[in-house]
């Protein structure tokens, strides 16, 4: 690229090589971003994804690194920040489920600190960091548009007594983005959750039959599975500036689920 002004905009996505992460990444791709990606596993067992994308004509790198970690999170954006010079998208997508769902009088406190750390220490830290260096962006360019995106779930208000500790981390994350966006909206860096329904991915694998009837009996007012580039598209709506006045908002990707019904 010759210029800042035909500069590609870089977008972050933890959790990006597989399930709504990939369905995020492939999306931002169409849209001209360059991506880093993040991830556990190794780059062996992510290659194929990366040439995937880099195929689409933009480029990008994967950054091995547990956001539950402070030391991995500093390596990630320093990886990207080497490889890029910034970061125009952040999407905290990246999370787990319980290894098993127990009843909320069972469960135990190693897997409320699992899923805390992974799903709302780790997006909140990265967070932080990453708005740090979008503040000092956008303070040497005024043009910067900066934009954070945090994948939230139906979980974080629709409570699932089987799995809590993963309803309360959801939820975290509802006032994550309410937090962020208020502290950023005198930067103009727009701070959006996107919500969840239930969506086809290897998280849900385990719970495809169960879900199935529950679908086709209406759970959902669309009589059908989301899909990750559902979520994608909504996500690529917002990180090309598409819904420029609503920060703090809630975006529902599921089929109407949320909708009150009597
Ligand atoms: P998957 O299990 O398919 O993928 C999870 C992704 O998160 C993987 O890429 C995985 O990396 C990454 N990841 C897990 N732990 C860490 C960690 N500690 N550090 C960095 N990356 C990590 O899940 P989904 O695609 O279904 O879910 C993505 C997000 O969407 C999650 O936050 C989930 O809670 C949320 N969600 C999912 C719904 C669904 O129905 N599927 C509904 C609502 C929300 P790796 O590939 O390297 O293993």
């Amino acid at each position: 690229m010759n210029g800042d002004s035909l500069r590609r905009p870089v977008a972050l996505v933890t959790g990006g090589t597989r399930g709504i992460g990939l369905g995020i990444a492939r999306a931002l791709a169409a849209a001209g971003f360059d991506l880093a990606l993040n991830g556990v596993r190794s780059e062996e067992q992510v290659a194929s994804v990366v040439e995937e994308l880099c195929g689409s004509g933009v480029r990008c790198i994967y950054c091995r690194g547990d956001v539950s970690s402070a030391a991995d999170r500093g390596r990630i954006v320093a990886g990207v920040r080497e490889a890029f010079g910034r970061i125009d998208v952040l999407v905290n997508n990246a999370g787990v489920a319980p290894a098993e769902r127990r009843d909320l009088l069972e469960a135990s406190e190693e897997s409320f600190e699992r899923l805390i750390r992974t799903n709302l220490q780790g997006p909140y830290f990265l967070t932080q960091l990453v708005a740090r260096e979008m503040v000092e962006t956008r303070r040497t360019d005024p043009g910067f548009r900066g934009c954070i995106v945090t994948i939230s779930s139906i979980s974080s208000t629709c409570a699932s007594v089987n799995r809590g500790e993963y309803c309360v981390a959801k939820a975290g994350l509802s006032m994550l983005t309410k937090l962020f966006a208020a502290r950023l909206g005198e930067y103009d860096i727009p701070v959006y959750e996107v919500r969840p329904g239930v969506i086809a991915t290897d998280m849900t694998a385990c719970v495809r039959e169960l879900y199935d009837g529950m679908l086709a009996d209406g759970l959902a007012l669309q009589r059908r599975w989301g899909l990750p580039e559902d979520v994608g598209r909504a996500v690529a709506t917002l990180a090309t500036g598409g819904l420029p006045y609503a920060t703090g908002q809630v975006i529902r990707i599921d089929g109407g689920l949320g909708v009150e019904r009597l």
